[in-house]
């Protein structure tokens, strides 16, 4: 069978943006109509001469901080017994938030390799000091792209496919 990566982050940072730009197709719902994001959504990625399967773990749209919170920990809880990579996406215009801080904890402790992936940096010259504060979550190397213009998308998957 093949490696499976999960997006895990908090809700629109763009994991449903990512996901379509890898499956080649638009299947994950990207919010704008709050509360339709599907609940886990799997597709077939290739990457040079590897593949995997991609799982969005999207949820609904959560309205509290707590709520947000407590999703983001079922969703890495998921991600860990199910995953061999996680993907974890925080949002570069965001910065680093508390609940960013929480599941990297949660992530760090569980062993699984993770990559921390910065999106919306639409901007390589702006953002990058920017990108440089999630160091501070003690999760490695973060890792800049922009979903909506697919760029750093192929160095991400690089690293990602590293741990295979
Ligand atoms: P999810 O909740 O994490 O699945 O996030 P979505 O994929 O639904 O995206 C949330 C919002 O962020 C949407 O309005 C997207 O168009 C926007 N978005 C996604 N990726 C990028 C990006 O690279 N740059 C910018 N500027 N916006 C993005
Ligand atoms: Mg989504």
């Amino acid at each position: 069978t093949k490696p499976i990566v999960a997006v895990v982050g908090r809700p629109n940072v763009g994991k449903s943006t990512l996901f379509n730009v890898l499956a080649g197709e638009m299947i994950s719902i990207v919010k704008d109509t709050p509360g339709i994001t599907r609940d886990r959504i799997y597709a077939d990625v290739s990457w040079l001469d590897m593949s995997f399967t991609l799982i969005d773990t999207g949820g609904i749209e959560p309205d509290s901080k707590d709520v947000i919170l407590s999703q983001m920990r079922e969703q890495a809880e998921i991600a860990i017994e199910t995953a061999d990579v996680i993907l974890f996406m925080v949002d570069v215009k965001q910065g680093l938030v508390d609940a960013d801080a929480k599941v990297a904890d949660m992530l760090r402790k569980s062993k699984k390799p993770i990559v921390l992936v910065v999106n919306k940096v639409d901007h390589v010259e702006k953002y990058m000091a920017d990108v440089y504060e999630f160091y501070n979550m003690g999760i490695g190397d973060p890792h800049p792209i922009s979903a909506a213009n697919r760029t750093g998308i192929g160095d991400m998957l690089d690293v990602v496919t590293s741990y295979f």
